[in-house]
């Protein structure tokens, strides 16, 4: 890790073991949000990354996306747009079903959200399979959108699920197995 304050970040966070069930190592990003130096240097790094880059969307993906896109977005000057899980947003939506290890789960977004040919940058805390991000970018690109980045906190290389996401860049802060 070249920039110090990655190594902050990773000490940051905290593995958890068997949850939510037996075989996943669940990575906690909740005690690097309770230290105001670690959370600031996170988003930092992200802005450092993105401003002027022509970017006029972050969308965020329920819920921990919810934490990081917005101090994104509000920095470089771009609309926040929340991917949601199913039957929150009261208006029209469009929504992108995925596969998940068990069963399906799906995000939606309000129509008219993004324009045609709109610049966005998906965030998230963590890609695992990358199925989640998937669908997002899924998503986005149907409703017109250009992804020009995926960006995480946290990558679980040994999923490759950097391999799904194909022509999208994907952009990470640390990296964990
Ligand atoms: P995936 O679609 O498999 O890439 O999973 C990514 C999504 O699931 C993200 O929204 C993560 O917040 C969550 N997630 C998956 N695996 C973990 C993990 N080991 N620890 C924390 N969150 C996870």
């Amino acid at each position: 890790t070249e920039d110090p304050r990655k190594e902050g970040i990773a000490s940051s966070i905290k593995v958890v073991p068997h949850v939510p069930k037996g075989g996943i190592m669940f990575q906690d990003i909740t005690p690097l949000l309770l230290d105001p130096k670690v959370f600031k240097d996170t988003v930092d790094l992200f802005i450092e990354r993105y401003t002027g880059k022509d970017i006029s969307a972050v969308a965020g993906i329920e819920a921990r996306g919810f934490i990081f896109g917005p101090p994104i977005a509000l920095a470089i000057g771009a609309k926040f747009i929340p991917l949601r899980k199913p039957r929150k947003l009261p208006g029209e939506v469009i929504s992108e079903e995925y596969v998940l290890e068990y069963g399906r789960d799906c995000l939606e977004m309000h129509v008219g959200a993004v324009q045609q040919g709109e610049h966005v940058l998906v965030v998230d805390d963590l890609i695992a399979t990358g199925g989640t991000l998937c669908a997002a970018i899924n998503l986005l690109e149907r409703a017109g959108a250009k992804v020009v980045e995926c960006a995480c906190v946290i990558e679980l290389r040994e999923l490759k699920g950097r391999e799904r996401l194909k022509d999208t860049p994907l952009y990470v802060l640390v990296e964990s197995n």
